[in-house]
């Protein structure tokens, strides 16, 4: 059971004794930043379970946060594979505040920090998603992945914390309490700082060329709609010239299923490990139990001996690979392209700005006139269909998903200000 389920005030949400005061920080001038985790109750990355969040200012830990979440309904079925991972029931989370509570404290207490997250792509989509899933308008922060790092700096079977955790020396830590990730993940940006000889975040980056990415790009004015043009292997595919092998047995999908999953996201497969092998996924253990010391089948073994052999090979999870395809396809999508012009409806909707409920003003002025989607309707931003089990926020505005949901909201905000509607709209919800 993770240390969250142990300390019965992280269920009210408190910010920890430790919270710090330090002003605005810098990671350009220090190893300052915050490092956060998060669980989900299923593979809907709306669903927030838990977040740890831990903040470091000058290599130093001044502050931690954790919170079990109650997942948004329609987002709260706890599946058996993300229970098996991290041990969080609906049982923890019954009396736990939504994430439109715990949001507000989170961003309190992470300020202008730059997020750093082991697999960040991940944590930073589950704060988008499950922040969307309120409304609630995104947070703009810089992030920076210690996977990536990891990748980059070592040269070991497998990227996954443990993994790092052991290569660097650092103890055990309960893996998937999201507190202690956050911690480990700290430790390893550090770590890996003064390995390099690196003073702030932004050199450690520098050095070994890892991105410091935005949350999202806000490309409503066409100001940069270019993301960085650097390739990145789990953008444009997930598995973009990757040779992918399978060891055991999958726990969600069969074999030939998985095979063709690659196909379609850019990579080959084969049969068994070899020394063109650059992924191998490994059904026998998942994210809790791959560690350094388990018992490992014979295919496992003949990649530990190709990486030791100095082959760039890396073993993850089947988690791991679910989780890099869709991470993929939600790169693309929010990539996808731009309407030149925000849907005419949305001023002509909003009449003189809200004069009763906001929320109710705001989700009529972005309705879309047709009503509900149905199969077949298309997103107003990139033409992408709007699933029929899509949030009912965006069925409503026709919008494919998060971040087409986004640029519609933040699109409205400007027209109506340039129509001279008032919107007394919190400009952020920890304002209020
Ligand atoms: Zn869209």
């Amino acid at each position: 059971m993770p240390t969250v389920a142990t300390t019965t005030t992280s269920k009210t949400c408190p910010l920890s004794e430790g919270q710090t005061t330090v002003s605005a920080a810098d990671a350009r001038t220090g190893l300052n930043f915050t490092a956060i985790d998060f669980e989900t109750a299923n593979r809907s990355r709306e669903s927030v379970c838990a977040v740890g969040a831990v903040r470091v200012q000058g290599g130093v830990i001044v502050g931690e946060f954790s919170s079990f979440v109650k997942p948004p309904s329609g987002f709260d079925e706890f599946e058996e594979i993300n229970v098996r991972v991290h041990g969080i029931t609906a049982r923890d989370v019954d009396d736990a505040p939504t994430w439109d509570a715990v949001y507000p404290q989170l961003m309190a207490f992470v300020g202008e920090d730059l997020l750093v997250g082991h697999n960040a792509r991940f944590d930073v989509s589950v704060l988008l998603n499950a922040t969307g899933a309120y409304d609630l308008p995104w947070p703009e922060l810089g992030t920076l992945c210690t996977l990536q790092l990891a990748r980059a700096a070592l040269h070991i079977p497998s990227y996954s914390l443990p993994w790092v955790a052991t290569h660097l020396n650092m103890g055990a830590f309960d893996h998937h309490d999201p507190l202690a990730d956050a911690r480990t993940s700290a430790a390893v940006l550090i770590a890996l700082a003064r390995q390099v000889g690196a003073e702030s975040v932004v050199a450690l980056a520098d050095h070994h060329a890892v991105p410091i990415v935005p949350t999202f790009i806000d490309d409503i004015d066409g100001l940069a709609t270019e993301l960085d043009s650097s390739p990145d292997p789990e953008v444009g595919g997930g598995f973009a010239g990757q040779m992918v092998c399978f060891t055991g047995a999958l726990r969600m999908m069969v074999r030939d299923d998985a095979r063709s999953l690659v196909a379609e996201h850019g990579g080959l497969t084969q049969p068994a490990p070899n020394k063109k092998t650059t992924i191998l996924v490994t059904g026998d253990f998942d994210a809790r139990t791959f560690r350094p010391g388990a018992a490992f089948s014979s295919k496992l073994q003949k990649a530990f001996d190709l990486v030791d052999a100095g082959q760039r090979l890396e073993i993850i999870t089947e988690s791991d690979f679910i989780a890099r395809l869709s991470l993929g396809e939600e790169a693309l999508r929010a990539r996808a392209r731009r309407r030149a012009k925000l849907p005419e409806w949305v001023v002509a909707h909003s009449g003189n700005g809200p004069t009763g409920d906001y929320w109710e003003w705001f989700r009529a002025a972005l309705a879309h006139p047709k009503g509900r989607a149905v199969a077949g309707d298309a997103c107003i931003w990139c033409d992408a269909p709007v699933g029929q089990s899509a949030h009912w926020i965006h069925r409503d505005r026709h919008v494919c998903g998060v971040h087409c949901n986004e640029r519609l909201k933040r699109s409205a905000a400007r027209a109506w200000s340039n129509a001279g509607i008032r919107q007394p709209a919190p400009t952020a919800p920890w304002d209020r």
